[in-house]
């Protein structure tokens, strides 16, 4: 699996990051300068040796500085040869938990000081774990007077142990950049290894590293949690999570995955709050677990929030249950939003296409009828009724293509919850539609 057009690459920083990307590319193919201030390091690699421990690495140092594909610098002037620069220097903690990002200014500095003295064009791709907007606030700066330049984020997602073996097979491939060009280059570096790239932007890229890295911390976590609960309970937490991931139809899946509106219904928040209770009564403590209904009342009064700045007169809301298909109001959160909409004095009506008191009877009648009187008198027996009477819209469950194009055909301005992105407006400003 060598490349057919080896390029050079320049890789900044030979720790754990830059040592397995150099040897990994150089053994690809490619002719890899990795660059490092540590003279240690480049002496280790420029001998054929790995300059730490990782399974697999020092045997690909060996052999591709032997074949002449891999060299070792401390000096950056290689760079001015290179069509790619990978940046791999270190981002520790600061004291106060920020993301310390000497190690990266320099390393662009470095780079962009080489830059007069060389005529043809520079991805410089930052593979070091950066927040984002650092590739647009930091990286792209320091470049900004030179129009050869592209800049790339293609964050690393190896884990040490098995580094080597992640390269190679990869859980995941990401590109972003504001140039698709560049994007592809460095896309195409690893081409022979047959990943698919995710080609994303810049900020997106950046962002999902934090995301996985977060995601991994929150599945060891509630493991662990549910480990300890077990243990209380005397149980077998192995048995328990092994079956939980035999569903990975809702369990190990996309499902419950997306940004969204609060959860809510007849269980998740009974349950949640049953669990927390009895781990408390067993002197048990599981943060993760206990802060998921603070996690989700503040969701809420995200909603509540950004629904607030609305410049609503007469608000129509579409989807009252916590879901769609369903009219079951138990928990529903936008319940509560509307509460707390009616609390402050917003005029609201609310039209949900399974929800109609003309229609549903028995426990579901008599919830509306006595539970939530003040909500049920706010429900209108047709969409068009809401329709006709809002200045605004506001779309708080999914709803079929057919509804969907009866409410953009409005041209009322509409804001969705089930998106997650509360102050996006999806539709565009009433042209003449405001009802009296
Ligand atoms: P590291 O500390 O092992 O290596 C960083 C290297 O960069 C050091 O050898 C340092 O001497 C060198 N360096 C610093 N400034 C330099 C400069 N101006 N020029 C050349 N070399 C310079 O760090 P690491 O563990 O390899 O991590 C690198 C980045 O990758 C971090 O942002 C990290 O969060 C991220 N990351 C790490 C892992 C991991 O498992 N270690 C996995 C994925 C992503």
């Amino acid at each position: 699996m060598k490349t057919e057009n080896p390029i050079q690459i320049a890789v900044l920083g030979l720790g754990y990051v830059g040592c397995v990307t150099a040897a990994c590319l150089a053994s690809l193919g490619h002719r890899v300068l990795g660059i490092d201030r540590d003279e240690r390091k480049v002496h280790q690699v420029r001998n054929g040796r790995a300059p730490f421990y990782e399974p697999g690495l020092e045997e690909l140092v060996r052999d591709n500085v032997a074949a002449g594909r891999l060299a070792a610098s401390s000096a950056a002037d290689g760079i001015g040869a290179a069509d790619v620069a990978l940046v791999c220097v270190g981002t520790p903690s600061e004291k106060n938990g920020n993301l310390g990002l000497v190690q990266l200014r320099r390393a662009v500095e470095e780079i962009a000081a080489r830059l007069p003295q060389r005529s043809k064009p520079l991805i410089v791709a930052i593979r070091s774990t950066v927040f984002p907007g650092t590739c647009e606030e930091l990286v792209q700066p320091a470049f900004a007077n030179h129009a050869g330049v592209r800049i790339v984020s293609n964050p690393e997602f190896l884990r040490e142990g098995s580094a080597v073996h992640d390269f190679f097979d990869p859980s995941l491939m990401v590109v972003g950049s504001d140039s698709p060009e560049a994007a592809r280059a460095v896309a195409a570096l690893y081409a022979p290894i047959g990943i698919e790239p995710c080609l994303v932007s810049l900020r997106t890229a950046e962002m999902i590293k934090y995301a996985c890295n977060a995601f991994h911390a929150v599945k060891i976590s509630f493991a662990n949690e549910v480990g300890a609960l077990c243990e209380k309970l005397d149980m077998d937490a192995h048995e328990v999570m092994t079956t939980l991931c035999a569903d990975v139809k809702l369990n190990l899946s996309p499902a419950y995955l997306k940004p969204g509106f609060a959860f809510g219904g007849s269980c998740l928040p009974k349950d949640l709050r049953a669990l927390v209770y009895r781990t408390g009564r067993l002197d048990l403590k599981l943060p993760l677990l206990e802060s998921a209904m603070p996690s989700n009342d503040q969701h809420l009064k995200r909603a509540l929030e950004a629904v607030l700045d609305l410049p609503a007169q007469r608000l129509g809301v579409i989807g009252l249950a916590f879901k769609e298909d369903t009219d079951d109001l138990r928990e529903s959160p936008v319940v509560t939003l509307l509460e707390q909409l009616i609390g402050k004095g917003r005029d609201v009506r609310v039209f949900d296409p399974r929800i109609r008191l003309d229609a549903i009877y028995g426990t579901n009648r008599n919830y509306i009828l006595e539970t939530i009187p003040h909500i049920g008198r706010l429900l209108t027996a047709s969409l068009d009724q809401v329709l006709e009477w809002a200045d605004y819209l506001l779309l708080a469950q999914k709803q079929d293509a057919a509804t969907m194009e009866r409410i953009h055909a409005t041209g009322l301005p509409l804001i969705g919850l089930v998106n997650g992105a509360f102050h996006s407006v999806i539709a565009g400003p009433a042209a003449s539609h405001a009802a009296s």
